[in-house]
């Protein structure tokens, strides 16, 4: 075979790679032009030797094939280069160069062929020239080009040299191969850099890994996500080892799953990855499965779900968290709940729920403002969460009640464990909670259910404890009440107290108990307060603690407390009467009644018709009544005392803390809350506190009395301190009249 037939067999085997390549990917166009381009150029060389041989007809066609090689190898150039093809300006040139090389063939050969040569080098050194414009990948192919160019522009002197064209041929072989390998070269670095450019361009994380989990391919974006700097570091490493929080198990368990028949493309899941120092990010999975070099893998885009996780953290937040205190709220509590008793009724244990309900919150609310309020409630939060036990369930029920669900407890010591931890909030918060510039002690009411003995479902087992809260309430608050069917009255329905009060005084169902008030060292009965009471045949006993509140709502505790007024000048009388002698009635009045215009007038009429004297009578205000409306109060508390009527300043301490408000008014008394009383054997704070009170009120010319003594400990220290009176159930507890002088 001569040089001819070989150099042609060359060519159309490049040629032939470049017209498949195209038919693999049509956009390549520049493929086809050039193979095609190549394929007229070789047929027009080979005939080249026969050109003077045949007739004009055939000349003219192998000089076309070789313009329109030409053409096509200035068209792929352009099309490789990404430059429009102007078309038209192709076939222009075409139609000018096709007739000037045939005549130039015509006139000889030789010429024709030299032209030839000089237009395909000039295209081949054009193309040189655009490619070393192209990207740096394409310097190498840039550079063949050119010596292409060289070699055929040169074409004509070789020729000329040396008659032979076949050093030209196999010189020309040799550049053709080399630059179909720098084009293979080339278009290889480009569509990896392509590839480079898709996976880093993206905003996510892109991951390719293989069934063992080691990573094929990764963008710098996931590199960061996992706290590295290069996907380049990640290369051959193995995800579950780097980042993956998931066992090994589970993850080959994910990789089946995504590569699965008809598995639903693309997968998508969540994660959690464990990056460098430790920390968890969550993450988005988003993979489907791919081949490489025949190995199953599986390609993923990785999105950093972190801020997605919190709002929806946020938002279960919301749903079950109480925004003041932290703690759980009622959707919550009854959810957690449910779970508890679900459990505690599967173990055979038993499930405690404590109701806490803090006594006379509403004060703290009236007298020092919301906010202040809501700083307390916080810190009781926080209190309750330390006496807890870590598994316990701790929630804000409403206003000022707390529930805390003891689940998985002992059968038989289920009731001492609730109570035991009862007992301790009772004595814990006693110590006062400090509220710059207030400090406030608190007390609270417990009520206690326990399942399966009061209930097994949320539901009755919060009523259960409810009822045992009111019941707490009903004994004098500051204490715990384990249920007891009997409490279960319908006294708990504020709308049924409501009703059923406006016709109690008609109906004669109220009566005064009176405690003694005694001297603290004598021990002498000095005065006693009268305390009403409430039974009906309906709701059964309800405590004042209850229903003067929503007397209070309603306006009635108006008329209510006219009666008490009426009922308590009535008793002074009849015990003045007795050869004994007179005893002092102090009686409770609530503010409404007090800003009442007619509530002088009442007091007057009441002390003629009954015959009591002034100071056989005394009235009990608290704190609330002086701040609410302080004007009318000054003025009805003068005319009070006015007619020979003390007044004294009941719960002192609950609410507001500062003596020197207190001086616009002209009390005669100031009654301790029992809050501090309780507590004074216990807490440092307290006794500090009470002495406190008592060297206030000396100042001020008042006479002290404390409430709620409960203990000879209690009495020996108050006494000590200078209180004038003790009032509590070591003295006695509230009696009816007739049991007074005993
Ligand atoms: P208060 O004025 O602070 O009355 C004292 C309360 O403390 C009474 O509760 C009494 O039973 C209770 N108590 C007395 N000694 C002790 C003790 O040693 N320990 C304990 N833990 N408690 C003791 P009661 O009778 O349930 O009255 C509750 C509240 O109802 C009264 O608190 C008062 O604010 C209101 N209240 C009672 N009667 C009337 C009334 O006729 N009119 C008005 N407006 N309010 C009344
Ligand atoms: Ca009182
Ligand atoms: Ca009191």
């Amino acid at each position: 075979m001569d040089s001819t037939a070989l150099s042609l067999s060359a060519d159309l085997t490049l040629s032939s790679i470049l017209i498949v390549l195209w038919l693999v990917r049509r956009e390549d166009l520049y493929a086809l032009l050039w193979g095609g381009g190549q394929i007229l150029i070789s047929l027009a060389t080979l005939g080249g030797p026969v050109l003077a041989l045949h007739s004009p007809s055939v000349r003219g066609l192998l000089m076309l094939c070789m313009v329109l090689g030409i053409a096509g190898y200035g068209f792929g150039t352009r099309h490789f280069c990404g430059l429009p093809l102007h078309w038209r300006r192709g076939a222009l040139v075409l139609a000018v160069l096709t007739p000037a090389m045939l005549v130039l063939a015509t006139l000889s050969p030789a010429l024709g062929r030299n032209a030839a040569f000089l237009c395909l080098g000039g295209v081949l050194l054009w193309s040189a020239l655009q490619l070393r414009r192209c990207d740096r990948a394409y310097h190498l192919l840039a550079l063949l080009l050119l010596l292409r160019a060289m070699l055929n522009l040169s074409g004509p002197l070789l020729l000329w040299l040396n008659d032979s064209i076949a050093p030209i041929l196999a010189l020309g072989f040799l550049l053709k191969t080399a630059s179909s390998l720098g084009l293979i070269h080339a278009v290889l670095r480009e569509s990896q850099a392509l590839f480079r450019a898709t996976i880093d361009g993206q905003g996510n994380g892109f991951l390719i890994r293989n069934e063992a989990g080691e990573i094929l391919a990764a963008n710098d974006k996931f590199a960061q996500l996992i706290g590295r700097q290069h996907a380049q570091e990640l290369l051959g490493r193995n995800i579950n080892d780097i980042a993956s929080g998931r066992s090994a198990a589970k993850a080959h368990e994910w990789f089946l799953r995504v590569t699965a028949a008809g598995a639903q493309i693309p997968l998508i899941s969540e994660d959690e990855y464990i990056i460098r120092d430790g920390q968890r990010l969550p993450v988005e999975l988003i993979s489907s499965p791919c081949r490489i070099r025949g190995q199953l893998s599986v390609l993923t885009q990785i999105l950093d779900i972190s801020q997605r996780k919190q709002q929806e953290q946020a938002l279960v937040q919301a749903a079950n968290i109480d925004p003041v205190t932290g703690l759980f709220n009622r959707p919550a509590l009854q959810r957690h709940l449910q779970t508890a008793l679900i459990l505690s009724g599967q173990s055979a244990s038993a499930c405690s729920v404590l109701l806490i309900d803090l006594d006379h919150f509403r004060r703290i609310n009236d007298t020092l403002g919301h906010s202040v309020g809501d700083e307390l409630l916080r810190l009781v939060g926080q209190r309750l969460r330390k006496l807890a036990g870590s598994e316990d369930v701790l929630a804000r029920f409403g206003g000022d009640e707390f529930v805390i669900v003891s689940s998985q407890l002992d059968l038989a010591a289920a009731e001492e464990t609730a109570t035991r931890l009862a007992q301790r909030i009772l004595d814990d918060l006693r110590d006062p909670f400090e509220l710059p510039p207030f400090r406030v002690a608190m007390a609270a009411s417990i009520g206690i259910a326990l399942s399966p003995a009061h209930g097994t479902d949320p539901e009755n087992l919060l009523r259960a404890a409810d009822s045992g809260m009111y019941a707490a309430k009903d004994s004098g608050r500051g204490r715990l009440k384990v249920f007891e069917e009997a409490f279960n009255t319908l006294a708990r329905d504020a709308l049924l107290i409501d009703e059923a009060l406006q016709h109690a005084i008609a109906r004669n169902e109220f009566r005064l108990v009176y405690q003694p008030i005694v001297e603290a060292r004598s021990r002498k009965l000095s005065k006693v307060e009268a305390l009403i009471r409430w039974s009906t045949p309906r709701l059964g006993f309800v405590g004042p603690d209850r229903f003067i509140p929503i007397a209070e709502e309603s306006g009635l505790i108006v008329e209510i407390g006219c009666w008490v007024l009426q009922e308590a000048t009535r008793q002074a009388r009849s015990w003045a009467d007795e050869a004994a002698g007179p005893i002092c009635v102090s009686v409770n009045v609530s503010a409404a009644q007090l800003v009442d215009p007619d509530f002088l007038l009442l007091l007057r009429e009441f002390l003629a018709r009954s015959g009591a004297a002034p100071d056989e009578l005394e009235i009990e205000l608290t704190e609330r009544v002086l701040i609410d409306e302080a004007d009318t109060v000054i003025r009805v508390i003068d005319a009070v005392n006015a007619m020979g009527i003390g007044v004294s300043l009941d719960d002192f301490g609950t609410g507001y803390s500062s003596l020197s408000y207190l001086t616009r008014f002209h009390l005669q008394t100031l009654k301790i809350d029992r809050a501090f009383v309780n507590g004074i054997e216990r807490s440092e704070r307290n006794l500090a506190l009470v002495r406190a009170i008592i060297a206030m009120g000396h100042s001020l010319g008042m006479k002290i009395v404390a409430e709620g003594v409960e203990t000879e400990e209690q009495a020996r220290m108050l006494t000590e301190l200078g209180c004038e009176y003790l009032q509590g159930y070591l003295i006695s507890r509230p009696v009816p009249a007739a049991e007074i002088r005993r």
